[in-house]
């Protein structure tokens, strides 16, 4: 065997999947076709959930201090604006908003933390062709032939993984297409916030970047062709904007379709297809990078136990089930708002009165933060609950007590067990993690009763029991892990709430 895993694509998706299984002690190769890294940027949003994830790699302060808060968002009707969005009171996380910044940057930093595990891409390596047996997979990269026990396919929404296995990859693509500029526009709207115009000759996006540049974007009228794209864009950003925009100078310009396709299965053997390879969507709120790198990691730390034998098979059939459901959510509501954008008649007028009237009930500013940021998004999955905490839901990162929040927890990329109140259960066993939280935190996790809550490394409750259930603490025990060497593992977990007593 040439290496234990092999990721196939080094864009968000393979640069998380490769640095997390390194980390993780595996032995991982990771290729990608192009010459060089990507200069390009394409996504811009990264939102609360991803976040969290890049921020247990240790990139919350590179990551803070790169990127631009984004504030808001702010729908116009024909230049009126009829609804606004305030990301400011999103709770329960570290990132209080969703932040801008451009895709090259993120996997800039994705680099560094690849690099910091001792993982390099190897560029110029182009999969060509895949056969796997019931030992392991032969990749065919350029002139050579690599086996390796596992696959991973993050090789984008045209991926040769996914072509070699035969798997589908149907779906609709949207008759308009799109256009866009980034760069130094001088304008009045609000920086840090993002602004949606939409009209009967469609929809223009303008939302602020790092260093006072701005990206603008919108569907191209019909004609526009890919060598036009800057003049397209002035001309659409005149007519469907109701402020002044004036173009300085350009970063990077772009003209796009957009489909809707999900792969038939994620999962072939010790194939696994991740990111833009198992599902591509509109980009209408940001959610492609941010939904791909969270497909990345959770498979990585499920892929690792398994290769070490400290999982079975199934936890990659479960990790496919999880992330097909992230995908069907994602890809359904990404198609409402691109729809949305573009109604006309009756339908726009119904569009407008239900938003204000949603924005005046606080409604928009409840639900929508969560949900673009993906923390309300609960996996499927039946057990007891602990008020909100049940398995398949989020588990909050609120602060704690002695400083840190209850994230820094899952630092050393292992379960948690929290126990919330009361007296420690399992009291004999070494587990990886095991904190005490006192009675102020549970409240503020939404526990109004004394119970303990298993936490996977992402962040993801598995299962919880009230201290006087004892069933339900039963089922939480069949699933403790035991300690594993974290030598690899990421940034030590902070001292704090470590066995702290209530
Ligand atoms: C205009 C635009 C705006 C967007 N805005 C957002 C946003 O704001 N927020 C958001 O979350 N998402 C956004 N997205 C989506 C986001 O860009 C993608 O979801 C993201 O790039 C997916 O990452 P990936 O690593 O899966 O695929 P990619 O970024 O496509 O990377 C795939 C990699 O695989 C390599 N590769 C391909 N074939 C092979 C092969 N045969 N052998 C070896 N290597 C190969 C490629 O060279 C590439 O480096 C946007 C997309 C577009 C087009």
């Amino acid at each position: 065997m040439d290496s234990e895993a092999l990721v196939v694509g080094a864009g968000p998706t393979g640069l998380m999947m490769a640095t997390e299984l390194i980390r993780r002690g595996i032995d991982t190769r990771i290729v990608d076709r192009a010459a060089r890294r990507n200069p390009h940027a394409k996504a811009i949003i990264l939102q609360p959930r991803a976040l969290e994830v890049l921020a247990r790699l240790g990139l919350e302060d590179r990551i803070r201090d790169a990127a631009l808060p984004v504030v808001a968002a702010n729908y116009y009707t024909r230049g009126r604006r009829v609804a606004r969005i305030n990301f400011r009171g999103l709770k329960g996380s570290r990132f209080g908003t969703p932040l801008s910044l451009p895709q090259n940057e993120t996997e800039g930093l994705l680099l560094e933390t690849l690099h910091e595990a001792g993982g390099r891409v190897e560029y110029g390596h182009r999969l060509t062709t895949l056969t796997q047996d019931a030992d392991g997979v032969d990749a065919g990269l350029s002139d050579t032939v690599h086996r390796t026990g596992r696959l991973l396919g993050c090789d984008g929404a045209h991926s040769a993984v996914r072509e070699q296995l035969g798997v589908a990859f149907d779906g609709p693509t949207y008759p308009q297409s799109f256009v866009l500029v980034d760069g130094a526009w001088d304008t009045s709207l609000a920086h840090a916030e993002a602004h949606y115009f939409m009209g009967p000759t469609g929809v223009l996006v303008v939302v602020g970047l790092p260093g006072g540049l701005v990206r603008v974007f919108g569907s191209a009228p019909e004609g526009a062709t890919p060598s036009s794209v800057e003049e397209t864009v002035r001309a659409i950003a005149a007519e469907r904007c109701p402020v002044p925009l004036r173009l300085a100078s350009v970063s990077g310009a772009g003209h796009f379709q957009v489909h809707r396709k999900l792969a038939d299965r994620f999962r072939d053997g010790r194939v696994l297809l991740a990111g833009d390879a198992a599902h591509v969507h509109s980009p209408a709120g940001g959610q492609g990078l941010n939904t791909s790198i969270q497909d990345a990691h959770e498979a990585a730390w499920r892929l690792a136990d398994v290769i070490r034998g400290r999982l079975p098979e199934a936890a990659l059939d479960a990790w496919e089930r999880e992330r097909r459901h992230v995908a069907e959510a994602v890809v359904t509501d990404t198609d409402r708002q691109t729809r949305l954008w573009t109604w006309g008649g009756w339908r726009e007028r119904a569009r407008d009165l239900a938003a204000s009237a949603a924005e005046r009930s606080g409604v928009l500013d409840r639900v929508l933060p969560p949900r673009f940021a993906q923390m309300d998004l609960r996996y499927p999955a039946e057990g007891p609950a602990l008020g909100p905490l049940g398995p398949g839901t989020r588990l909050p990162d609120v602060p704690l007590p002695a400083g840190g929040r209850t994230h820094d927890l899952l630092r050393e990329g292992q379960h948690a067990l929290l126990v919330l109140g009361g007296r420690t259960p399992f009291a004999g066993r070494d587990l990886p993690v095991r904190a005490h939280l006192d009675s102020r935190t549970a409240r503020a996790l939404g526990a109004r009763r004394p119970g303990a809550v298993l936490v996977r490394p992402d962040g993801v409750v598995a299962a919880a029991a009230a201290l006087t259930d004892r069933a339900a603490l039963h089922r939480l025990e069949q699933l403790l892990p035991t300690r594993r060497d974290t030598s690899k593992t990421t940034t030590p977990p902070p001292s704090v709430a470590h066995e702290e007593k209530a």
